[in-house]
């Protein structure tokens, strides 16, 4: 299996596919397996990079994970196989904000649009087990939330800053939930319901 996780991660660092930090993925592992997680929704598959390392973590993890872009959905779904978890691993091609899903989760890993981050929130908090957690990742979004606005030139890139600056905001100040932010990989965020 190390040679398909090697495989995955040349390939996202050759092709510009932004998978999760290898710290953060570390940490997210260490998570679900002191946590005994053994339900996890993901919402943003790319490659299947993180949806195969996380059900790896023990042989009783079930994922369901979400990605739009069809050619990052059939390569996950080639790596999927490759794994032989697909027994264990649901990819669905669609877009998360228009999805269905039905169930309780343990975990939910937000690690899709950034600029989205605050209606996938809204969206699955339902989906959420009593004492699940919700672990989002790319809070720093590269550094870039610790820049100052003028030092960003595109304004798109600005635009997206401010949302993801807007989601810290929403789970800091949200009265439902406690965030625990954590400084590894991109930025991790951490929540749960009070
Ligand atoms: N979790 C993956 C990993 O670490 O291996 C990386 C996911 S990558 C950061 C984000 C992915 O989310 C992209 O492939 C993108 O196409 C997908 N995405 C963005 N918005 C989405 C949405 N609304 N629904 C489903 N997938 C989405």
């Amino acid at each position: 299996m190390t040679d398909l996780i090697n495989e995955m991660e040349e390939y996202a660092s050759t092709n510009n596919i932004p998978i999760m930090q290898r710290d953060g993925i570390d940490f997210l592992e260490e998570y679900i397996r002191k946590n005994n997680i053994k339900n996890i929704l993901e919402i943003g598959s790319a490659i299947g990079y993180s949806s195969i390392r996380m059900a790896l973590v023990d042989e009783d993890i079930k994922v369901t994970t979400i990605e739009r872009d069809e050619n990052r959905y059939r390569e996950a779904v080639n790596n999927i196989e490759k794994s032989k978890l697909n027994d264990r691993i649901n990819i669905i091609f669609g877009d998360a904000l228009e999805e269905d899903i039905n169930g309780k989760f343990d975990l939910i890993f937000i690690d899709a649009a950034k600029a989205q981050n605050i209606k996938f929130f809204e969206k699955y908090k339902n989906n959420l087990e009593k004492n699940g957690t919700i672990i989002t990742d790319n809070m720093y979004f590269h550094g870039l939330v610790f820049k100052d606005n003028s030092e960003i030139n595109s304004r798109d890139l600005r635009q997206l800053i401010r949302k993801i600056k807007n989601y810290h905001e929403f789970l800091k100040d949200n009265k439902e939930y406690t965030t625990t932010f954590i400084d590894l990989g991109d930025g991790i965020a951490i929540t749960k319901k009070n």
